[in-house]
């Protein structure tokens, strides 16, 4: 599949109904979950796009596009309840084919208004009800054995809301990651957190189990930062450099990874300056579209997808740089480099 065919069904989205999505949460992105061309792809569903899925192939108007296309499943984990009456669905969510997700925190420090990230809804869900503020770590364990066992689970990823200690809400993931690889020895996990004031907990994290590390910064503009995200932007770069660094560390090149927004307002140019420098560290530098999504202050502000063009410039100078480094999403083990659902980068050879 080519970059800008990828692009455009993830900026213009496609016409399908799509069984597992998920519409609000943590991150960036609402999309149904989709498998094109054996990747992982998270498409926004959009009623008037001019793409369609029909019979399994992806259309533009008439024209076939040639890609094979299957709508992930209703997992069968899903139907199951935790022996402390918790349905699983409430505890972690299938990404992709093949990818548990779970916000271990489902609340934040920075969620009033004038801290919250401007493309964040981490406390929709709990607010709909479709989530638990908090999820323990023998629920975790219990859920992740299940997906393994009865839908083919392969990777998981752990993210959270930043807590107040001096760990940002690392230590919670030290906890559930060690319960996880308990239950589930062999299931690769990747954590997401905050650069932790105390810099020990990465390595705890390593120790604990984690396979990789997610340190997202979104952008590497300082005044963008402040902008977009007034509470997590009032963490200096130089915090996120050091988390960076001794996550390279611990972990090793290329077992981190960091988000870049593209739309926030940075040329493609210092884009791909900024992606360089965090693939010349060994991070890895996961470029991914904002979408506004539903319950976020950037929909309410009427911002917009960047248009395909620029996704698509950004998302091949950064991938073709990637395979330059030798850099490949697929060998983080786990995390969302290796699902790849919500960037074109697997598209562009990173
Ligand atoms: S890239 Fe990350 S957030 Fe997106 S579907 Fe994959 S695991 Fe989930």
């Amino acid at each position: 599949m080519d970059t800008v065919t990828r692009v455009n069904l993830a900026v213009h989205g496609v016409r399908v109904d799509a069984p597992v999505r998920r519409n609000k949460g943590a991150g960036p992105s609402d999309d149904g979950h989709l498998v094109l061309d054996g990747e992982n792809a998270a498409l926004p569903i959009v009623t008037d796009s001019p793409y369609v899925i029909r019979q399994g192939r992806v259309y533009e108007g008439r024209i076939d596009l040639g890609l094979v296309v299957n709508t992930v499943q209703r997992p069968k984990f899903y139907d199951l309840t935790t022996a402390d009456g918790v349905p699983y669905e409430k505890i972690a969510l299938l990404h992709g084919k093949d990818v548990l997700a779970t916000t271990v925190v489902q609340t934040c420090i920075r969620y009033e208004e004038a801290q919250r990230c401007r493309f964040c809804a981490i406390e929709e869900s709990l607010k709909q009800g479709a989530t638990i503020a908090a999820k323990t770590p023998a629920q975790l364990a219990e859920v992740a054995e299940a997906a393994v066992r009865l839908d083919g689970v392969r990777q998981m990823v752990m993210t959270t809301g930043t807590t107040t200690g001096p760990d940002r809400g690392a230590r919670n993931l030290v906890r559930s990651v060690r319960a996880v690889r308990q239950a589930v020895p062999d299931l690769p996990i990747q954590v997401q957190i905050e650069p932790p004031k105390t810099l020990s907990v990465i390595a705890d994290l390593k120790a604990a189990g984690a396979e990789a590390i997610g340190i997202h910064v979104e952008s590497m503009d300082d005044e963008l930062r402040q902008r977009w995200m007034p509470g997590k932007g009032s963490v200096p770069m130089a915090e996120y450099e050091a988390a960076w660094d001794e996550a390279v560390r611990v972990f090793g090149r290329n077992k981190v990874s960091t988000y870049l927004l593209i739309g926030l307002g940075e040329t493609p140019d210092e884009m791909v300056a900024g992606a360089k420098s965090l693939i010349d560290r060994g991070v890895y530098p996961f470029v991914v579209p904002m979408r506004p999504m539903m319950g976020t202050l950037a929909r309410q502000d009427g911002a917009t997808t960047a248009p395909a063009s620029v996704v698509a410039e950004i998302t091949a100078r950064v991938g073709a740089l990637l395979q330059e480094a030798g850099m490949a999403g697929d060998d983080q083990g786990a995390g969302c480099a290796a699902c790849g659902a919500c960037s074109a980068l697997k598209a562009a050879g990173g």
